[in-house]
């Protein structure tokens, strides 16, 4: 598609996270988004760029957005998707990882999209492997492409990243999303806070340049995006809150809380929500202030672009392995 946006390289071959990436390529990645964005408002949502190219989705751990929207993303640039899960229960870890890597190679994937519960699990594929391949998630590590997503909402809806003031709040221990979210708003020169109870922030958390509060009163205070994190029970190991329903108290987004956030400010999730747990129905659903189905939107657009500059890296030649 010819957008007039004129198409600067992107020096990596894989995107296995947001750390490591400089502004330029940032911009670059969110300027090729918005091309889809309009794209995917059309009804011939298709083209031809991925054409012959093959893109496999394995996936060890589940989703539901990032999967679907990595189909739909490859499929409307004319590629071939193929969808694999593969139960994390019946992983042996490395071993079967390698694996899996080498009989896939074997089909010559052009761009495998890799998710896995434990953090470093898909750089160590991508090692391992031909193509490339783009973190859908590792672990509590990283999760670029929801990093991305998030940064194009913001830009759309405020104009600009730069100087603006983000609360992340919930669970920042777990959290990859944090993680990603925290290095690309500050690479592009935003003001990060983190708002999380003692137990679900990780040890010298300022060293990732965020300001921690502990409280929502302080941390909501006058800031410009309200990003909610959900619980990521599945990966507690032990007890981290008393209870949900003192969590929600204290920690859950509703109208008394958001007052103290800018009277425009945007609220986001990340999905899966639980409602009533980490966010408040009422909140999520208002459609003036909640940006949560815009940020669905944006990811089929982000994971386009992705694809775009990570297929015109490789080179035409299959490789002689
Ligand atoms: N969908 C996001 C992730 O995969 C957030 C979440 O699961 O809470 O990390």
């Amino acid at each position: 598609m010819n957008t007039g946006i004129p198409f600067l390289p992107f020096p990596h071959r894989h995107l296995l996270g947001i750390e490591g990436l400089s502004p330029d390529e940032i911009t670059l990645l969110l300027d090729r988004s918005e091309s889809y964005v309009e794209q995917n408002r059309q009804v011939d949502k298709k083209q031809a760029l991925l054409r012959g190219r093959t893109v496999i989705n394995l996936f060890f751990e589940n989703s539901t957005r990032t999967r679907t929207s990595f189909e739909l993303a490859g499929k409307r640039l004319g590629g071939d998707v193929i969808n694999m899960s593969v139960q994390a229960s019946s992983i042996k870890k490395g071993e079967t990882l390698i694996d899996t890597a080498m009989t896939l190679t074997a089909m010559h994937p052009d761009v495998l999209v890799v998710r896995h519960p434990e953090s470093g699990a898909v750089q160590l594929l991508a090692e391992k492997v031909d193509g490339a391949v783009i973190n859908a998630g590792d672990g509590s590590h990283e999760h670029p492409t929801q990093a991305l997503l998030d940064a194009l909402t913001i830009r759309r809806r405020k104009g600009r990243l730069q100087g603006l003031v983000v609360a992340i709040c919930g669970d920042i221990l777990h959290s990859r999303v944090a993680r990603s979210n925290i290095a690309l708003l500050n690479i592009m020169g935003a003001r990060v806070r983190v708002v999380a109870p003692r137990t679900l922030l990780p040890a010298e958390i300022e060293r990732l340049g965020v300001e921690v509060f502990h409280d929502m009163a302080g941390g909501l205070k006058e800031v410009d995006i309200v990003m909610m994190l959900r619980l990521q029970t599945e990966r507690f190991h032990g007890s981290f809150v008393p209870s949900i329903r003192e969590y929600f108290h204290f920690f859950g987004l509703d109208y008394a809380k958001l007052a103290a956030a800018k009277p425009d400010a945007l609220i986001m999730h990340p999905g899966p929500m639980n409602r009533g747990v980490e966010i408040d129905t009422a909140v999520a659903d208002d459609i003036d202030r909640s940006a949560i189905r815009q940020q669905v939107e944006m990811g089929v657009a982000v994971r386009m672009a992705c694809l775009e500059v990570l297929t015109r890296n490789l080179s035409d030649a299959a490789p002689a392995k």
